[in-house]
């Protein structure tokens, strides 16, 4: 690259030296300009600024005092380097023209080589603090752009510059501010300045290659800012640092940004309440202080709200998120500042109490939770009563971790359930060995039914006057490979509580009506000779209910004469309405329906008159009642006569011994069903039955 050729600005009144300079100069390669008087000069630097100029003092209309004076007024014209030349050496002129802006002196008679490495060494210094000037403007002009705050630190003498950015940031610019450096450090958050300190004195040793710190700095209005500050130090020839200056940027906005992030991570979005992940989070710190601190107990409690999902499918979700709401507030009424009430999902809550006296208190809490939540709630005109199952697991040595607390208290909100609405349990380890258990049965189960271990065992009715069989009742065996052959009662509400009761159902139907078909094909059978079924509350509440049973009878091309479903009072009880409607509708296909195990709950034959059932089946316990004999066969008389009114038949169930049996007959039961008859068979050995009788004669 080649430079541009230098030019030169002399003046001088006197002519021969004038010429003189100019000639050298251009031998030099300057271009040079020539100016005969101050005025002259200062127009020529106007028009084009020189890179030196060589001024004489005394000239007439404007002297070279005044022609500095103008030409630093340039813009730009702060760094050409004027040169004096002067034949005066009296110190007071040379001070003035310092005073006007003169750079350096030369005299006369000029010593030309002298002055060409003069010249030179000027014309670099004149270079050199242009460019840091520029390197000045373009750093200041960054810092504005950036919005920083600059600072700089005199290490030796103490002292502290701060830009005017700097003190707006707190609100400082119209004040004097110190320059003593603790005026930084008194503004610093308590909490934020040892670290600060700390930081500070670990870049000044020299272990660190810059200095970074966040801290907050109170401004005049008394709110604190996050500032970003950034710096350097500089150090002498020995290491030691000097002086260091930095920056400060504002960024409260992004911390603002960032605490606002991890909150929402934290927290559900409904109720503002700690969501899972801090629960958890919590959770593991207190087992973890447990560990630590053998004295210190804790508790979890589990909660979920009690049928919400009838609010929401009722009402609707926006009443339903309504209801969480108040429920999150009610509770959190009841609890201490340090205890953490979190939101897992849906509708449930989980509480993480610290320092819990005993049980006994934990109870109190539990009262007043319930209490609290289930006063009467009105939302959008509906009145409602929200309650609460809770479960408890008391902090032990046992947990390690948060899941397994949060999984035992959950285990024992689950028993609180199942005692009723708006209980609740305390977890013990039998609940646990319980909740194994269920799981491995649950798996056990579907392999179960993926692998046809399940059966179908078959046991006669028999009509009372005939004794001929006039139908089976389908009952489900299980044909465990390792526990042998299992009754429903073994594995029944484990299959309810997966809800693989619907799948184990359907197989059922499918199976009895299968077999039914079989046999009807094998042998001739009476007209209404059939196959009942049991159906649970589960696999009745299915919408698809009617349409599976309608599907197996068309698959399996069987009248639906031919199957009966027994189902129990508390089927209906639960929804009385919906039961009614699908009963119905099961009769409209033909199916015959019994009300099973009668008596053996609370047993009402109010409204019976009503439900389109066929007949009753007695269970054992209330045809067996060896104390005050008479009163009860006088009582079941009564209702075995009510039934026989509405015209529905009755069966004696579970009967085993003669005594019973004959009790049957006294009552004018129309069939009995149990072991003194005929035991449950296998369905290869229901056809000789059909054939050949049971052999069984009454006696
Ligand atoms: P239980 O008495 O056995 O507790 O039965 P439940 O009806 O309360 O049912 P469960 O606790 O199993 O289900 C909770 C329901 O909450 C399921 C889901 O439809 C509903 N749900 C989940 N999240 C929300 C939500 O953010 N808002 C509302 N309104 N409902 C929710
Ligand atoms: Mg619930």
């Amino acid at each position: 690259m080649t430079l541009p050729t230098p030019t030169a600005l002399v003046a001088d009144d006197d002519e021969t030296l004038r010429i003189l300079l100019c000639q050298a100069l251009a031998n030099w390669g300057f271009d040079v300009m020539a100016a005969r008087d101050g005025r002259e000069a200062q127009e020529l630097a106007g028009k084009r600024l020189p890179d030196v100029i060589f001024m004489d003092l005394m000239m007439p209309v404007l002297d070279g005092y005044q022609a500095s004076r103008a030409i630093r007024q340039l813009s730009d014209g702060l760094d050409i380097p004027i040169i004096v030349v002067t034949g005066h050496e009296d110190l007071e002129s040379i001070e003035t023209a310092y005073e006007a802006g003169v750079t350096d002196f030369i005299t006369k008679p000029i010593n030309w080589a002298l002055l060409k490495h003069r010249l030179q060494f000027v014309l670099r210094a004149s270079r050199v603090r242009r460019e840091l000037r520029a390197s000045e403007q373009r750093y200041a002009l960054a810092a504005q752009g950036a919005n920083d705050g600059l600072w700089d630190w005199d290490l030796v003498h103490s002292n502290m510059h701060y830009s005017l950015r700097w003190k707006q940031m707190l609100g400082l610019e119209n004040q004097a501010v110190s320059e003593d450096p603790s005026e930084w450090f008194r503004r610093v958050h308590p909490d934020d300045l040892p670290r600060l300190q700390n930081e500070l004195e670990i870049h000044l040793s020299g272990q660190s290659g810059h200095f970074e710190n966040e801290h907050r700095m109170i401004a005049t209005d008394g709110s604190y800012h996050w500032m970003l500050c950034r710096g350097l130090a500089v150090r002498d020839d020995c290491g030691q640092p000097v002086r260091m200056a930095g920056s400060n940027s504002d960024i409260t906005r992004r911390k603002a940004a960032e605490a606002q992030l991890a909150h929402d991570a934290s927290h559900d979005a409904l109720t503002g309440l700690p969501n899972r992940m801090l629960f958890t989070d919590r959770l593991q710190h207190a087992i973890g202080m447990a560990q630590r601190r053998p004295d210190y107990a804790f508790a979890v409690l589990f909660m979920d709200i009690d049928r919400f999902k009838v609010i929401n499918d009722s009402l609707g979700h926006r009443i339903g998120d309504q209801v969480i709401l108040v429920v999150a507030a009610r509770i959190s009424a009841c609890t201490r500042d340090n205890a953490t009430l979190a939101r897992l999902g849906g509708d449930e809550f989980t509480l993480l109490i610290h320092d819990i006296g005993g049980p006994e208190l934990v109870t109190e809490l539990i009262d007043r939770i319930q209490n609290a939540v289930a006063e009467p709630l009105r939302v959008d005109s509906h009145d409602l009563r929200p309650s609460l199952s809770i479960g408890v697991a008391f902090s032990s040595d046992n947990y390690q971790s948060a899941d397994e607390m949060l999984r035992d208290s959950d285990t024992a909100m689950y028993r609180a359930k199942k005692m009723g609405k708006g209980h609740f349990a305390f977890f013990d380890g039998e609940m646990h060995m319980q909740a194994l258990n269920t799981l491995l049965i649950e798996a056990e189960l579907r392999t179960g039914l993926a692998t046809g271990q399940f059966i179908l065992r078959y046991q006669p009715i028999v009509c009372m006057g005939s004794l001929r069989t006039v139908g089976v009742e389908a009952l489900l065996r299980w044909q465990h490979p390792q526990r042998g052959e299992l009754v429903p009662a073994d594995f029944l509400s484990s299959a309810e509580d997966s809800g693989l009761i619907v799948p184990l159902g359907r197989w059922v139907l499918r199976e009895a009506c299968r077999q039914m078909k079989a046999w009807e094909q094998a042998v001739e059978l009476a007209d209404d000779w059939f196959v009942s079924i049991n159906c649970s509350s589960r696999e009745f509440a299915q919408p698809s209910f009617v349409s599976d049973l309608e599907k197996s009878l068309a698959e399996s091309r069987l009248s639906a004469a031919r199957l009966r479903i027994e189902i129990t009072e508390q089927v209906i009880a639960a929804n009385r309405r919906l039961a009614e409607a699908k009963l119905r509708e099961i009769r409209g296909l033909g199916i015959r329906i019994g009300i099973d195990d009668f008596g053996s709950a609370s047993s009402t034959l109010n409204g019976l008159e009503n439900l389109p059932i066929d007949y009753l089946k007695i269970d054992r316990s209330f045809l067996h009642a060896p104390d005050r004999a008479h009163d009860r066969f006088e009582l079941m008389k009564a209702v075995v006569d009510l039934v026989h009114k509405l015209e529905m038949s009755v069966v004696g169930e579970g009967n085993e011994t003669g005594d019973e049996v004959a009790r049957l007959k006294r009552l004018s039961c129309e069939f009995g069903q149990g072991n003194y008859f005929l035991e449950a068979v296998r369905a290869e050995e229901v056809i000789p039955l059909i054939l050949h009788g049971s052999g069984w004669t009454g006696d």
